[in-house]
């Protein structure tokens, strides 16, 4: 057994606090990373808090890790001691069923296994990032480009990969009016894939605060949702819409946004339930979907199209004594754009 430094939290309303947790030995195709730097995903935020169900506490949140192999098992392959690695949402599927075979292992038919908040292969639960070692099978593992650097690199392993699914599977493209709602840590990579496609990028968020940023990233335009006019000006204007928002938004609002045949996609996951009009989408021939990370296969090509197309995402490093302090910050979208540990302060 391998001892790793963590913080986990005992709570839907504790302080995160300083523990030591067990990774297991590693088996034939597992490697050992030490963790350099691990990204905070809202998602870690619904967990800890337990708004998605039932938590098994104490929880090591954390699904956007950074690292060096430090160690591999004997019939590894794939990556050797030194290699600059990631590991993103999910740590194991079934590796059988129909979606799996096509690389498609999130939507695994036997459940995938989440990284952090489940239980793996052997039983034990699944604790994530924020710790300084973790032990993961090959084929969960991705390869960091070298002209990524570790701290930019963790946020991509869920923020890049949630967003650039969709992008890709809906074909976000040069013809393509993409909309990206709520500019935090999945929408400014929205934003910035997105242009990187070809496609002409619009921000709906709150309020016009962070504009100069989104235009930054690579929008044409930007407007406040707090200003009713906007869903007036914007009517009927959009192909693709991505939705990132974190919490229940009128949705019959946003898919008056959709030209005809456009796609709203959820990838925000609140709590509680998102409802909708369906004479929103009938009129004109309009979806509502939804999208979750993507394959292992997908995640290595999300890496090499940033890698290609220099696309980071805006990071503020903290150190993990600031972990509750951030999440009351990204609570009040005051986010710019992914808060990102650095786990040798562990
Ligand atoms: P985040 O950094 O907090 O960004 C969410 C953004 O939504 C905020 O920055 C804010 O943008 C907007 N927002 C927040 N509250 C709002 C409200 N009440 N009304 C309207 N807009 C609001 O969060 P994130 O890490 O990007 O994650 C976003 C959501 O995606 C979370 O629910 C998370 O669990 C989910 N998620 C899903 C997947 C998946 O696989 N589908 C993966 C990762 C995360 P503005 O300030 O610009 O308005
Ligand atoms: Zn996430």
């Amino acid at each position: 057994m391998i001892t790793a430094k963590a913080r986990a939290v005992d709570g839907p309303d504790q302080p995160f606090r300083t523990t030591e947790i067990k990774r297991r030995d590693l088996d034939s195709h597992d490697v050992l990373i030490e963790i350099k730097y691990a990204g905070i995903c809202h998602s870690d935020i619904h967990t800890a808090h337990g708004e998605w169900g039932p938590v098994n506490y104490p929880l090591v949140p954390g699904h956007e890790i950074a690292g060096i192999v430090t160690e591999v098992g004997p019939e590894v392959t794939k990556y050797k001691v030194g290699d600059r690695v990631g590991v993103g949402c999910m740590v194991d599927s079934c590796g059988e069923c129909e979606n799996c075979r096509k690389g498609d292992e999130q939507y695994c038919l036997n459940g995938n296994i989440p990284t952090y908040a489940g239980v793996d292969k052997y039983g034990e639960p699944t604790q994530g990032g924020y710790s300084t070692h973790i032990v993961v099978t090959e084929g969960f593992v991705v390869r960091i480009p070298d002209s990524i650097s570790l701290d930019a690199a963790a946020p991509l392993l869920c923020a890049g990969i949630t967003t650039y699914s969709p992008l890709n599977h809906w074909e976000a493209g040069p013809d393509k009016r993409v909309a990206v709602v709520g500019l935090g840590g999945l929408g400014h990579m929205a934003v910035k894939i997105a242009h990187a496609m070809g496609a002409e990028v619009t921000v709906l968020s709150q309020t016009l605060k962070k504009k100069e940023d989104g235009l930054h990233f690579g929008a044409e335009s930007y407007f406040a949702t707090n200003n009713p006019e906007t869903f007036e000006k914007l009517a009927g204007s959009f192909d693709l819409i991505i939705n990132t928002v974190s919490a229940q938004i009128d949705i019959d609002a946003y898919l008056s946004l959709l030209a005809l045949d456009g796609t709203l996609v959820n990838v925000g996951a609140p709590g509680e339930p998102l409802s909708l009009n369906v004479m929103s989408l009938i009129g004109h021939r309009r979806s509502f979907a939804g999208s979750t990370i993507g394959g292992i296969r997908e995640t290595q090509e999300m890496l090499d199209f940033c890698a290609e197309h220099n696309i980071v995402p805006k990071i503020e490093i903290i150190s993990a004594d600031e972990i509750d302090e951030a999440y009351k910050r990204v609570l009040a979208s005051d986010v710019k754009y992914r808060f990102v540990i650095d786990i040798s302060t562990m």
